[in-house]
């Protein structure tokens, strides 16, 4: 009865490809769509965890910025190096402390599957994106500190329109793999914003700012706290830098998040 229960409540395709499952599968997207997602290129920065532009640059012989698109170094260059600056750190807010993403959102099938948990209806989806999320890596101080994951919220409308928060579906499946508590009540979104998708970078920091607030209910529980705020994608970062400011304002002492998807900045070195 439970499996008949089952075969109702799953698809009979792959969400994805639509190819047919096979006999006894408990998915919703098929093996070959989720082998499909392409990760980050290595090096990541440490702080920001997006691809390195340039793995390093020589002392002696740094080339006039807009010289070479890539900034690598050209081959056979000996003598002492220095990690290049990271381009896309400058876009976190101060507080902070990681970012890592599993995949990027211009490539594979990454972007059908956020597709699929945000517009689709399939937040069974979130279990498949939500343990590779769980595997990403860390600075230690991060692993050894993070107290608690905080879902991005929803504006009660936009929850009320899609029944519930991806976001929120991501942080559930993380949750066990980390031994981590999720704290969903501690950030509310104040208004309803605008939807990010066509808006430029510095139209999404003016629509995000000052969005999200701590309840003064929950200022206990996040003084001096590191948390990990949890997203379906970052693109410009500035929901993140939003919530992090709010976090920060109650009381939380460090912040990091964790996104499936990374929208790709020009430049961008590809792993595929
Ligand atoms: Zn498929
Ligand atoms: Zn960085």
């Amino acid at each position: 009865m439970l499996a008949g229960l089952l075969q109702l409540l799953l698809p009979a395709a792959c969400a994805i490809c639509r190819a047919p499952h096979e006999p006894g599968s408990d998915g919703i997207v098929c093996g070959s769509c989720l082998s499909r997602i392409v990760p980050l290129a290595l090096p990541l920065c440490a702080r920001c965890g997006h691809p390195r532009y340039s793995l390093a640059v020589p002392l002696a012989q740094e080339a006039p910025s807009g010289s070479a698109p890539s900034g690598i170094a050209p081959s056979g260059m000996s003598g002492p190096k220095r990690a290049a600056p990271c381009a896309w750190c400058p876009h976190l807010h101060p507080a902070i402390r990681a970012v890592r993403s599993v995949t990027r959102m211009d490539d594979g099938s990454g972007p059908a599957l956020v597709h699929a948990l945000k517009y689709q209806g399939w937040r069974g989806v979130a279990v498949a994106m939500g343990r590779r999320m769980a595997r990403l890596s860390w600075p230690d101080d991060v692993l050894s500190e993070r107290a608690a994951l905080v879902p991005i919220p929803l504006s009660r409308t936009r929850l009320r329109e899609r029944g519930y928060n991806q976001a929120q579906c991501l942080a559930d499946a993380i949750a066990p793999m980390w031994h981590c508590p999720v704290w969903s009540d501690v950030l509310v979104r104040m208004r309803d914003t605008q939807s990010q998708v066509r808006l430029t970078p510095s139209e999404r920091a003016v629509n995000v700012s000052r969005a999200f607030a701590v309840p003064q209910g929950r200022l206990a529980q996040l003084r001096g706290a590191h948390l990990v705020l949890v997203d379906d994608v970052v693109t410009t970062a500035a929901t993140l830098n939003a919530a992090a400011e709010a976090l920060v304002a109650g009381g939380a002492r460090i912040v990091s998040a964790v996104t499936f998807g990374r929208a790709p900045d020009p430049g961008d070195r590809t792993a595929s």
